[in-house]
């Protein structure tokens, strides 16, 4: 077991690495690298991949390992299961952390089970014991307490950190580049990707974004949204909404934010006509400042904000939003 610790690379369609990458990076060296006695390495996986090496090494990670395999161009779970696992089983690090996407939920659980490994999702602290055992911290109980949990042994732990739990900080490092050829051929991967579309936005993406703004059932319309999208362009924000608001059909499922949509963690989170239910709070409950406009005084969201304005959201929005641009104009 070498005492090595591990962050592995989330990359976007685009190829670009993803922000909680870095953060995961800078809390590794910051809250486990000392006591471990180990370097904090980088792990890209891809096709064309080396070019992103160096990106990491900015952040504070020693040494970048890089499996560049054109069988792993597009995510594909078959083939990063086997790349990271092949790599786990050859070095053996100590610990090993990813981003809490979509893209790791699909994969790592499957790798920590094929290296027998244990894991842990979602994880919004991490720290060791005295023992140098991985102890996390994760929300519980729809996003109303966190529970903190320690691994009962110290072979490899894996963990999946929430993106914008911890805060990324260049230390001005670049990481030696270890290339590794591990044989993943068109016979391994299960499933082709044949084609990707994507949606163009100049918002930024909801899991990421330190500003979200969500809108509720209480809208109204597809139309009514746009005073979200209004709010969330002056904000520089993502735009969010709740479970009842995307199955009547006013936005896209891919903004759904709760339970059975995307977990976030913004500096700043507005609730605009949200009840508050606990499936839509265990999505946002971790947002450092809560702002809820409804105009029902007994909804249940104004008792887990930080802010509550009451009153009709149709009222409220349009002089919110001419104030807004203002204080922006000056
Ligand atoms: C298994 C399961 C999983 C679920 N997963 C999710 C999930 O991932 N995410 C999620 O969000 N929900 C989820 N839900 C649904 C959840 O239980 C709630 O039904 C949902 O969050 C309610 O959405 P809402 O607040 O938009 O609607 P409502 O509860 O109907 O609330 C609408 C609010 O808008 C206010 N309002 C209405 N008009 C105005 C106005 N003009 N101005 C100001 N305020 C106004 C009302 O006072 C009310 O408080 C899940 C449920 C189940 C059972």
């Amino acid at each position: 077991m070498s005492s090595e610790i591990w962050v592995v690379a989330d990359q976007k369609i685009d190829g670009s690495i993803r922000k909680v990458t870095f953060e995961a990076i800078t809390e590794a060296k910051r809250s486990l690298a000392d006591k471990i006695g180990g370097p904090v390495c980088g792990v890209v996986l891809g096709s064309g991949a080396a070019d992103k090496a160096s990106e990491l090494g900015k952040y504070g990670a020693e040494k970048v390992y890089v499996v560049d395999n054109e069988n792993l161009k597009d995510f594909n779970p078959d083939g990063y299961i086997k790349a990271l696992s092949e790599l786990i089983k050859k070095h053996s690090p100590k610990i090993v952390l990813a981003g809490n996407t979509s893209f790791s939920e699909d994969y790592i659980p499957r790798v920590a089970s094929r290296v027998g490994a244990g894991l842990a999702m979602d994880c919004v602290g991490i720290g060791l014991t005295d023992d140098n055992r991985l102890k996390i911290e994760r929300y519980s109980h729809s996003s109303r307490a966190i529970s903190t949990q320690e691994f009962h042994d110290s072979d490899t732990m894996m963990a999946t950190v929430r993106p914008n739990a911890f805060k990324e900080q260049e230390s001005g490092g670049s990481g030696e580049v270890v290339n590794e050829s591990i044989d993943i051929s068109a016979d391994d991967i299960k499933i082709k990707v044949v084609n990707i579309e994507t949606k163009e936005s100049d918002r930024p993406e909801l899991t990421e974004a330190e500003r979200v703004v969500s809108g509720g059932r209480g809208l109204g319309s597809e139309e009514n949204f746009e005073h979200i999208y209004n709010l969330a362009d002056l904000l520089g924000a993502a735009a969010g909404a709740t479970r009842a608001a995307v199955d009547a059909g006013y936005c896209p499922y891919n903004m759904q934010v709760g339970q059975t949509g995307k977990a976030v963690s913004p500096v700043l989170y507005i609730a605009v006509a949200i009840s508050g239910a606990v499936q839509h709070f265990s999505g946002m409950g971790s947002s450092k400042v809560i702002v809820s406009i409804n105009k029902d005084p007994d909804a249940p969201i104004f008792q887990k904000s930080d802010y509550g304005i009451c009153g009709d959201l149709f009222d409220v929005l349009p002089p919110l939003n001419e104030e807004l641009k203002k204080a922006l104009a000056e």
